[in-house]
C-alpha cells in the first residue's frame, strides 16, 4: 500500500519534469519515503499543476477537507509545498524538487540528524540522476546572472532587470535564508566548505512571505539586504537568479557548490549557458599583472598570458563582475554586450523560450 503512494507520487514530479524529475530508481524511494509520510505522499500525487485549494485536493482524494487541509499546512512548514493567500482562501502548488523542495529543506541551516540524513539521500538522488541523464545540454538558460552593478561602466546601457539594488527598492517583504547549496554539503561532509558567507541566499515579495510565514528565512530590512549583497561581492560570490525580468529570488553562489553555476560549468560554453549581458573590459594601462582576478574568476574565464596580459575567453565568462570588484587598481570595468537579448518578461515566457529552444 505504501509502495504504491511512492510509485504515484514518484510519476507526479516524474510529469515536473525539470532538473531532477521523479525516475523510477532505488534512491527516490529511499529519499521519498524520508521526505514524505504515506499520507504526505498520497496529497502530493494529487496535487494538480498549479495552485489548488484544501477543497479541491480533499474532493480528488474523496477525504474530509479538514485532513486534507491539515495535511498541507505540515507540508508547507516542512517545505514539501507551497502555500499562497491568507487564512481562509489559501492555495497550494507542489513545486519540482529543483527549484523547489530540495532547496527548502536547507534554507534553516539547521543541523539536526534528520538534515544529515536527508541531505545524504537527496545528494545520491541527485548523484544518481545525473548518471543517468549525463550532462544535460542548455538550449536556453532557465536562469541568469546579475552584475556586479558598481562595477558597471558610466554611461553603459543598463535595464532597471540589470540592477539587483532595483529589486530590493521595489520589494517588499524582503527574506533571507541559508544557502541550501553551501549548506547541504557541509550536512554530508563538515570539512566540505569553501569559506563563504551562508545567509546570503534572499528572496523578494510573496516567495519571502511563505519563507517567513514557514520559518525557513527571517525578514530583512531593504539596507540589510544591500549590505548582503556587498558582503557577497566582497567576497567573490556570483547573483544568480531566474532568467526572468520578475525575478523573486537572488542567491549569492559559488562555483564549488552552487547548482546553478556547476550546470553551467559543465556545458562546453559556460558563458552561453549563465550570463548577464555584460563582459568585463580590462584597462591595460591600469593592470600590474597581479594575477588576483584570473584567481578569483569563477567560470575560468581569465588566464595570463606570457607578456602578462590578461586574456578573457567570451565563451567561459558569466559577466558577474567579480573579477572587476578584486582588482586593486580599478582596471576592470563592466560593459553591456552590443545585442544581448532581454531576459523574458515573466515565467510564461520564460516556459515558451525554454520550449521554443528545446529544453
Ligand atoms: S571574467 Fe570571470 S569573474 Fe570576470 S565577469 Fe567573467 S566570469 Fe565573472
Ligand atoms: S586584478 Fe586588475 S591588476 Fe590584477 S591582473 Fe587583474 S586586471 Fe590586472
Amino acid at each position: 500500500m505504501a509502495e504504491a503512494v511512492y510509485t504515484r507520487l514518484m510519476n507526479r514530479f516524474a510529469k515536473h519534469g525539470g532538473m531532477y524529475p521523479g525516475m523510477d530508481i532505488p534512491e527516490f524511494y529511499d529519499m521519498a519515503s524520508e521526505l514524505f509520510t504515506p499520507q504526505e505522499a498520497a496529497v502530493a500525487a494529487a496535487m494538480p499543476k498549479g495552485l489548488s485549494t484544501a477543497e479541491q485536493i480533499a474532493a480528488s482524494l474523496e477525504v474530509p477537507v479538514g485532513e486534507a487541509e491539515g495535511v498541507l499546512k505540515t507540508m508547507s512548514r516542512k517545505g514539501l509545498c507551497v502555500s499562497m493567500g491568507s487564512q481562509g482562501s489559501e492555495a497550494y502548488a507542489l513545486p519540482p524538487f529543483v527549484p523547489g523542495i530540495f532547496e527548502f529543506q536547507f534554507m534553516r541551516g539547521t543541523r539536526t540528524p534528520k538534515d544529515r540524513s536527508l541531505a545524504r539521500l537527496i545528494h545520491r538522488y541527485k548523484q544518481a540522476v545525473d548518471a543517468i541523464q549525463g550532462v544535460r545540454e542548455i538550449s536556453f538558460p532557465p536562469t541568469r546572472v546579475i552584475t556586479v552593478q558598481e562595477r558597471v561602466e558610466v554611461g553603459t546601457t543598463v535595464r532597471t532587470y540589470d540592477q539587483v539594488s532595483a529589486y530590493v527598492e521595489n520589494s517588499e517583504p524582503i527574506a533571507v535564508s541559508t544557502c541550501y547549496c553551501r549548506h547541504e554539503a557541509e550536512l554530508i561532509d563538515e570539512s566540505d566548505t569553501c569559506g563563504m558567507p551562508n545567509e546570503v541566499c534572499m528572496q523578494f515579495g510573496t516567495g519571502a512571505q511563505f519563507v517567513i510565514d514557514q520559518g525557513m528565512g527571517r525578514r530583512i530590512s531593504k539596507q540589510e539586504a544591500i549590505d548582503i549583497l556587498r558582503r557577497s561581492e566582497q567576497a567573490g560570490l556570483v547573483h544568480c537568479s531566474v532568467n526572468r525580468q520578475n525575478i523573486d529570488f537572488v542567491c549569492n553562489c559559488c562555483a564549488d557548490h552552487c547548482v546553478i553555476l556547476k550546470a553551467a560549468l559543465a556545458q562546453a560554453k559556460p558563458g552561453l549557458a549563465l550570463n548577464s549581458g555584460f563582459e568585463p573590459v580590462i584597462d591595460a594601462a591600469e593592470c600590474t599583472a597581479c594575477g588576483e582576478c584570473v584567481e578569483r574568476c569563477p567560470a575560468k574565464a581569465l588566464a595570463m598570458s606570457e607578456e602578462e596580459l590578461v586574456l578573457l575567453d567570451l565563451d567561459r565568462c558569466f559577466g558577474c563582475g567579480v573579477c572587476a570588484t578584486v582588482c586593486p587598481t580599478d582596471g576592470i570595468s563592466m560593459f553591456a554586450k552590443a545585442g544581448y537579448p532581454e531576459p523574458p518578461v515573466d515565467q510564461t515566457a520564460l516556459r515558451q523560450a525554454m520550449r521554443s529552444a528545446g529544453s
